[in-house]
């Protein structure tokens, strides 16, 4: 039922460019900026007005606690440098009410996905560290083909780590030199430089280097074999996401911070929308997402503005670092998120409360959490949402897709006679149309597009596998169980 009064939204007037108020709205002062639709700031009062935007955030919600370690996903941009700048200056003695939580960075490096050639990847990794470093904070950069890895695990018994590398107090310039020294002389193929970390490089490293481009390679194979780019951004997405929680349960955090801002988590919620993936949006754009048990994503800016992240940064010399993404550069109409957000931009542009009126509607809905991990989806776990009912929307196009590819008996093929549901799982091969009955509907098109399930990432394949094995026994011994409702 919609419950949006008349009022609730403001009317969305064009934006008037001749008239603007010189004075501050606050103090009286000279203004500098005018942010929201119309509120004219000195600079005294828009640090007053972020800050206190920032700290209310997260006191409001009480999900950090004193002295809680947090991770921080640090992508070098905008948005996640200002959350850095924020939380910089909450935890300085010199604020009022000092913020009590012990941050540590991670940059997840996706060259792979975008063909950055070795030394970019390496140019940006430095850049990135330099900036992580200047914070004092613990850092980490991991890259995005680890996830390929046949020993990426997610789940919560893996507190063993190995591939991430923790630089407490980095030497920056000594840092740089010797990844340098280490491309030029040891390896000109892209392997993880940066993960050198000034050690010396021996045998069990070269190994590991050898192995991460296994990793990149089969990256590059899957993404090649996705045909849209939206299904692209969606994997990349889910394997960043992967490897925050991965990283934040090998360290023991409970908590993840991004900085996604509102005018980028607009763009999320009207482009997961678009996609089908309605019943998530409120975990996608809320403040927290708790959709796993261990560990909370929390979103500690996404009532700053684009602007006013950019007017933030700008005020206070932030340094941020440009990392091209799949889409930079690439017509509007690439992926349905790229056309989303020069949608959503364009109407900004002339009306100052659009992503403002396209949050406020999103905090109107609202994601059942199921306790049941038999009903999330195993790609994003969030909970499932495609067990609907007979007549739904969703029913009816599985049924025509089903009925126009009758033809091709590799994805149903017959049972080998043994009646255990070992034909598929046989050859060690998963059959696409089980791997689908694990995903939700989101994730069900993005696998949809892919040529072939078993290129997707050895985790994924694995929990698929466990998953379909254990419907498969719990059908198998349906009969003999007592019901429970
Ligand atoms: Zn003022
Ligand atoms: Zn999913």
């Amino acid at each position: 039922m919609c419950s949006i009064q008349e009022g609730d939204i403001e009317n969305p007037i064009k934006k008037d460019k001749t008239e603007k108020s010189k004075v501050c709205m606050k103090c009286g002062g000279e203004a500098v900026l005018i942010t929201r639709i119309n509120d004219p700031l000195c600079r005294d009062c828009f640090m007053v007005y972020t800050t206190h935007k920032f700290r209310a955030a997260i006191g409001k919600s009480k999900i950090i606690r004193d002295g809680e370690t947090v991770l921080v996903g640090f992508s070098g941009g905008q948005a996640s440098s200002c959350l850095l700048q924020l939380i910089k200056d909450g935890l300085s003695e010199r604020a009022h009410k000092k913020l009590r939580f012990k941050p540590s960075l991670l940059f997840i490096d996706e060259g792979a996905a975008i063909d950055m050639s070795a030394e970019e990847r390496l140019d940006s990794c430095q850049k990135i560290l330099q900036v992580m470093a200047k914070s004092g904070f613990p850092c980490h950069i991991r890259s995005l083909e680890e996830a390929m890895d046949s020993s990426f695990i997610t789940t919560d018994s893996s507190k063993d780590s190995l591939a991430s590398t923790e630089l407490p107090d980095l030497d920056e310039q000594s840092q740089g030199q010797r990844s340098k020294n280490d491309l030029d002389t040891d390896r000109p193929k892209p392997a993880e430089k940066p993960k050198t970390n000034g050690l010396p490089i021996d045998k069990d490293f070269k190994e590991k280097c050898i192995h991460y481009d296994e990793s990149e390679i089969k990256l590059k194979e899957l993404l090649k074999s996705l045909k849209s780019v939206t299904a692209k951004e969606d994997l990349i997405k889910s394997l960043r996401y992967n490897i925050l929680i991965d990283t934040a349960r090998k360290h023991s955090h409970t908590k993840v911070m991004t900085g996604d801002c509102s005018t980028r988590l607009s763009v999320r919620l009207l482009s997961d929308i678009s996609q089908g993936k309605g019943a998530h949006v409120a975990m996608e754009t809320g403040f927290a997402d708790k959709r796993l048990d261990d560990i909370t994503v929390v979103r500690p800016i996404r009532d700053f503005s684009s602007k006013e992240v950019t007017l933030h940064n700008v005020l206070n010399d932030v340094e941020s670092v440009f990392i091209p993404t799949l889409t930079t550069k690439a017509p509007q109409n690439t992926s349905i998120e790229h056309l989303t957000e020069s949608f959503i931009t364009g109407l900004q542009a002339d009306y100052g409360s659009t992503v403002m009126n396209i949050m406020r509607t999103g905090e109107k809905l609202n994601t059942e959490i199921l306790d049941s991990t038999e009903q999330q989806c195993i790609i994003c776990h969030a909970p499932l949402d495609t067990s609907t009912g007979i007549a739904s929307a969703l029913n009816a196009v599985e049924f025509s897709q089903k009925i126009s590819r009758k033809n091709d008996d590799k994805l149903s093929p017959e049972c080998c006679g043994e009646g255990d549901g070992s034909c598929n799982t046989k050859s060690g091969r998963l059959n696409k149309e089980e791997a689908l009955s694990t995903l939700c509907y989101g994730c069900r098109l993005m696998v949809k597009d892919l040529s072939d399930v078993n290129k997707l990432p050895e985790y994924i394949q694995r929990d698929i596998t466990n998953r379909v094995n254990r419907s498969k026994m719990k059908a198998d011994i349906q009969d003999y169980l007592l019901a429970d409702d």
